[in-house]
């Protein structure tokens, strides 16, 4: 067995169904001889069914259980669908589960991110302990880690941030003596744990970036992520036709795509790669043997023009109330406000007397953020926007992508264009991507 390690994540959509499962416990046996570490996110659309739990409990709607009891019967059923009926893996199941209950048969807490993490966690650990159990029913010998006894995240709940120092060492400690030992290794995606041993999330779609923080913890000589598209598109294939896969990419050319809404990688995923120039492959687990797209530090200079959107933007044009210039002491209070809520900034612009930004607006951060400064500033919110981020544009493409639409702010770059849109309110219709996208 060689000491390389190679680290595979498998997506929720890999994991939706028995027949997925099995899937990926055939794509595995073409690496029985390697050491492959694993991680797995929930199966299917289980984050999503959670949250409902969560909303409902925090609501005391009286639906918790009752919602809660459809996401226990689908997990059944895909076991079911895997394991001889009186199999260890439903005890293990009905244990992971037991976790929810305990949480909402309480009052809420306070805390409501608190409890989100307390409860979304266990897809990603329910769904860890079936394939777990699944491989190595078909001998693909393989140990179970606990994601959270090495990630360790500062307690902000929902959006953990890695405290890289002590996972480094808990990674060192922990994990590394599991390599040493013949076969597979998995964990949970998505997890990580505070110092008080609480459980904390690292933001939707997280993930990816569990990968590349094993990756970079245990020097993996690579990194594949199995999805349902051949690899990295020029854009989403559920908004644009006439998208064509990029076989190379370049980190830097990643990163900018996926910090702009590119959904296909989890932003925070290339940097610890980067940082250790492991590469990363996109790969199909439709279809395992082409060859995917291929992410590394080598430049390739004639990209096609590439299209990320990012939805649920809000853009806040804040001005003072006074007779005071924005940027003449505003501004060290406004990003501070701003970094204490965490906000994404996308796109910023400022005039003497404004200033622009527009954020992602997922829950309620933007209303805080309003809020907070609503004694100094005067502020306009204009929700449901667009933001659309272009590299590599040429007019057609940004002709055409204005289409139907206003555009409330746009900056350009050598490489790069930006812009803010509204759409105009009409039927919407796929949208056809010139074939200059090639
Ligand atoms: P996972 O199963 O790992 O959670 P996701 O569903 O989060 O996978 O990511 C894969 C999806 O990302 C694809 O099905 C595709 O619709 C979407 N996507 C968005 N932008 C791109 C892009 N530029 N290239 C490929 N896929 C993209
Ligand atoms: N299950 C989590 C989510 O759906 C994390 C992930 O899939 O990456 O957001
Ligand atoms: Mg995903």
């Amino acid at each position: 067995m060689s000491d390389q390690i190679r680290v595979f994540k498998f997506g929720g959509s890999s994991l939706r169904d028995a027949e997925n499962v099995k899937n990926v416990a055939s794509i595995l046996k073409r690496y029985a001889n390697e050491k492959i570490f694993i991680v797995v996110s929930a199966m299917g659309k289980t984050t999503n069914a959670l949250e409902t739990v969560v909303e409902a409990h925090a609501n005391q709607t009286g639906k918790a259980f009752e919602l809660l009891e459809e996401v226990k019967r689908s997990h059944y059923q895909l076991a079911a669908e895997l394991f001889p009926e009186n199999h260890d893996v439903f005890n293990t199941i009905n244990d992971s589960f037991v976790e929810i209950e305990w949480v909402i048969e309480e009052e809420p807490h306070e805390n409501y991110d608190y409890s989100y993490d307390q409860i979304v966690s266990v897809g990603e650990l329910v769904s860890s302990r079936i394939v777990h159990a699944y491989l190595n029913e078909v001998d693909l010998p393989t140990q179970w880690l606990d994601a959270r006894d090495v990630i360790l995240t500062d307690d902000i709940f929902r959006e953990g941030w890695v405290q890289w120092k002590e996972t480094q060492q808990r990674a060192d400690q922990v994990a590394k003596p599991m390599l040493e030992k013949e076969g597979f290794i998995i964990t949970q995606g998505f997890i990580g744990s505070t110092t008080e041993n609480f459980t904390t999330t690292l933001g939707r779609e997280g993930s990816d970036y569990t990968a590349a923080i094993f990756s970079f913890c245990l020097d993996a000589v690579d990194m594949s992520i199995w999805k349902d598209v051949p690899g990295v598109l020029t854009a989403d294939p559920r908004i644009f036709d006439n998208v064509v896969k990029l076989d190379r990419l370049s980190y830097k050319e990643a990163i900018e795509m996926t910090y702009y809404g590119a959904k296909v990688i989890h932003p925070k995923t290339i940097k610890p790669l980067q940082n250790k120039s492991i590469p990363l492959f996109v790969k199909s687990f439709i279809d395992p043997e082409a060859s995917g797209t291929f992410i590394s530090s080598e430049v390739e200079d004639n990209y096609p023009a590439m299209v990320a959107v990012e939805r649920d933007q809000a853009l806040m044009l804040i001005s003072t109330r006074d007779f005071s210039f924005v940027a003449e002491h505003h501004m060290s209070f406004l990003f501070r406000e701003i970094a204490n809520r965490r906000l994404q900034v996308n796109l910023m612009q400022n005039t003497a007397i404004s200033f622009a930004v527009c954020v992602n607006d997922i829950d309620d951060k933007v209303d805080q953020f309003a809020d907070s400064i609503k004694d100094a500033f005067k502020v306009i919110i204009d929700r449901n926007l667009e933001l659309i981020t272009v590299r590599h544009y040429t007019p057609e493409v940004l002709e055409s992508l204005k289409r139907g639409k206003i555009v409330l702010v746009e900056e350009r770059t050598k490489n790069t264009v930006q812009m803010v849109v509204k759409h105009v309110p009409v039927i919407r219709r796929k949208a056809n991507v010139p074939t200059d996208l090639r």
